[in-house]
């Protein structure tokens, strides 16, 4: 792009310090090229006006002319409220001000015409419009240059301090002017024949002042296919890269440890996805290159004993191997349930927690550096500085939502005794050195949808299991509210009568903790008078107890010493006991949808018939009627996810928002899943035929890689 776009934005007239500063603050907007790429989030149709006899209740955004005919003042609770009767040849309807009123006042003339846009609310027997987008009809006339008018991204401080939506169109305008419209173009020829997008400087003008929808929409799939082509290309290039430079330990044999317990002690068959998603694992830990996977698998789909064998792949190969779990209770469990298979098998397993001892610790050291130790088992304990591998093969990180990047690239360093504490870029580089990198395989439950697994982990490659163990039945779900709490207390005595186990858990949300565990402790109570000893054993484990505590706890819920287990989200990720049956949600509205699926998944582990009751107050918000009738609607985690997607909008999803690839600024990951795909194609097609892009023809896409200014360090790797 052109020089003139990387001028502060304080120099486009008509921004000024004052405005330039807001600009900045506000939307992250420091030069006339992020002022360009400031899309609108929708356009309204300005070329409908309605009468004031033809509103309607459920109208949008409406658009009126007519006159002020009145002002008055109304004294409320705080202060008070400016009402003006605005009137057309049809009838009067009212305008409402709570803020701003003295401008109002001083500048809106009685009895001239003005042309009023906003929503209309329906307020004892008439229609009023708070706070109207409100033009004299004359300026209206002059400024309506397109029929389909952009609507731009805003905050409160910005339409507060006066930069209103108009003032945008304005200096968008004058941006315009100053530019020359002048744009360089960002991709190469043969995809522009090839896809028939139109120019750069034709997509940028449209997008901003659309001449047609027909343009409209030209523009925004331009825009929107450059925007994800380009990120496909960092993903896919960084990926290249990775398989080409950065050698990985080569397993090259299945040895005595894999196939003695796939022949005697595999407790049950695979499924064909653990089979295939095996095989996977194994050619990656074949290769030359360093394994970097990511496994998704809904809860209960079978992810441990893959991570298991995987494991016993790099034993047979001479190499250590570690499981790290997001809780104590996850890693008991694991290291639990592993041992037994390791017993069998003569291989040394161990486990570190937060709460192993320090002489426990010493030995568990000891024998890690010596090699004495094979497997490792335990949660983020195992990233200390003091943890040292005499030679760790294969890392697996379960839960990866709970774990962020920075985690996975901590564990990549642990890979042998040399290896460099630096950053991954220097690693990167050391490669042909000393340093070689574990095997990294990451699991998770939270099943992100594909898309944007894709787009946010295009840089590991991807296995899912996508079938659960047969003979599950699926998961009885409804949803109850507090009243009906009788009948859901006579519904788990029947239960627990036929000898099964139930969950109970309350919310924990940590701005709320105090009252939470109030919560929490009064449904203890509640709970043990309606359930009394000693007919009914209850256990209870919440974050606040000691580890040992909460594991004895834990301990006799597993044994079945106890029917009941109350507790808060602890025991959210990965527990396993099959013979509970009833998972009771208190507060289900509270919950998101991905923690309800993963609370759910801790019931139907068994033969036995599963249900999951979701309690609610009466009061419910349309996102907590939406995640419920989800719930109860469907089991399938990939749906579940593309709603809770939905709802919350990708940046909150597992801590995205290191990605940069959320900061998307036209495109959405969801709605453009078709545009993403293209442009991921694209990407690979361009780089299959020119990897290094020194072709002439992909100049213009190499120079606007290049100045995509975070990407510089990824490039380096190539150059
Ligand atoms: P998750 O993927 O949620 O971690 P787990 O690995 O904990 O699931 O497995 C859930 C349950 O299913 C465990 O009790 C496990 O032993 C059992 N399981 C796993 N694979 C199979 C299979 N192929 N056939 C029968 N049961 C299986
Ligand atoms: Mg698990």
């Amino acid at each position: 792009m052109s020089a003139k776009l990387q001028t502060p934005i304080d120099y486009l007239k008509g921004v000024g310090p004052n405005r330039a500063d807001l600009l900045r603050k506000e939307l992250g907007i420091h030069t006339y090229q992020d002022l360009i790429n400031l899309f609108p989030n929708r356009y309204i149709d300005r070329t409908k006006y309605y009468k004031i006899n033809q509103l309607q209740r459920n109208n949008a955004d409406v658009q009126v002319i007519g006159k002020i005919i009145a002002f008055k003042e109304v004294a409320q609770k705080r202060g008070k409220r400016l009402v003006a009767t605005f009137q057309d040849d049809t009838g009067t309807m009212e305008l409402v001000w709570f803020r701003g009123q003295k401008w109002i006042r001083d500048n809106l003339k009685l009895n001239k015409p003005y042309v009023i846009y906003g929503k209309t609310n329906w307020f004892s027997g008439k229609f009023n419009m708070p706070h109207p987008d409100i033009e004299a009809l004359e300026a209206h006339r002059e400024n309506l240059r397109s029929a389909m008018q952009p609507v731009y991204p805003s905050t409160e401080k910005l339409s507060n301090r006066g930069v209103t939506n108009r003032v945008i169109n304005k200096i968008m305008q004058q941006l315009f002017l100053e530019t020359g419209g002048r744009f360089t173009e960002t991709l190469s020829e043969n995809l522009l024949t090839e896809l028939k997008l139109i120019p750069k400087r034709e997509a940028l003008f449209n997008v901003h002042f659309p001449k047609s929808q027909e343009l409209l929409s030209k523009a925004q799939f331009r825009l929107k296919f450059e925007e994800l082509f380009y990120i496909q290309l960092q993903l896919i290039i960084k990926n290249l890269v990775h398989k080409s430079k950065i050698k990985g330990f080569p397993f090259e044999k299945v040895g005595t440890n894999f196939n003695t317990f796939f022949k005697e002690h595999l407790p049950f068959e695979l499924t064909d996805a653990q089979k295939r998603v095996l095989k996977e694992i194994r050619a990656d830990l074949g290769s030359n290159a360093q394994m970097n996977r990511l496994l998704q698998g809904d809860v209960g789909s079978g992810k441990t004993i893959v991570a298991l064998m995987s494991m016993l792949i790099a034993l047979d190969n001479g190499f250590q191997a570690c499981l790290m779990a997001p809780t104590e209770i996850l890693s008991v469990q694991h290291y639990n349930g592993l041992l037994e298979h390791c017993n069998k098998l003569n291989i040394r397993i161990g486990k570190l927690t937060g709460s192993t001892k320090t002489s426990e610790r010493k030995i568990i050291h000891e024998s890690l550096e010596n090699g004495d130790l094979q497997i490792l088992i335990g949660t983020h304990a195992l990233l200390e500085d003091k943890v040292k591998f005499k030679n760790l093969g294969l890392a697996i990180i379960d839960e990866q939502h709970r774990f962020g990047v920075a985690q996975r690239s901590k564990l990549w360093r642990k890979g042998s005794p040399q290896s460099s504490q630096r950053e991954d870029a220097k690693s990167v580089r050391q490669n042909n050195g000393a340093h070689t990198p574990p095997h990294i395989l990451v699991m998770t439950a939270t099943p992100i949808p594909r898309t944007l697994a894709m787009s946010v982990y295009g840089d590991l490659d991807i296995s899912v299991i996508d079938e659960l163990p047969p003979g599950r039945q699926s998961i009885k779900t409804v949803h109850r509210y507090d009243k009906n709490r009788l009948n859901v207390f006579k519904f788990i005595r029947d239960e627990i009568t036929k000898g099964r186990q139930v969950y109970i858990v309350y919310p924990l949300i940590q701005e709320n903790e105090k009252m939470d565990y109030k919560d929490l402790m009064d449904g203890y109570e509640s709970i043990s008078r309606d359930f009394p000893l000693p007919d009914y054993q209850i256990s209870i484990v919440h974050g606040k107890m000691k580890p040992a505590d909460k594991d004895y706890e834990m301990q006799r819920f597993i044994k079945g010493e106890t029917q009941i287990m109350v507790a808060t989200t602890v025991i959210e990720v990965g527990v396993n006991v099959p013979n509970a049956s009833v998972m009771i949600i208190e507060s289900a509205e509270r919950f998101g949808l991905s923690q309800l699926h993963q609370l759910r998944g801790r019931v139907g582990r068994g033969a036995e018939q599963s249900y999951c009751i979701l309690m609610t107050s009466h009061k419910l918000s349309n996102d907590s009627k939406t995640r419920l009738e989800t719930m109860v609607r469907t089991s399938d985690g990939f749906e579940i996810a593309e709603v809770d997607l939905r709802l919350r909008g990708p940046g909150d999803i597992m801590g995205t928002q290191q990605s940069g690839v959320l900061n998307l600024k036209i495109a959405d990951i969801i709605k453009d899943n078709d545009i993403l795909q293209l442009a991921r194609h694209h990407a690979k097609n361009v780089l299959k035929n020119d990897s290094t892009l020194t072709s002439i023809e992909n100049k213009v896409i190499l120079d606007t890689y290049k100045s995509l200014g975070k990407y510089k360090n990824i490039w380096n790797y190539i150059s």
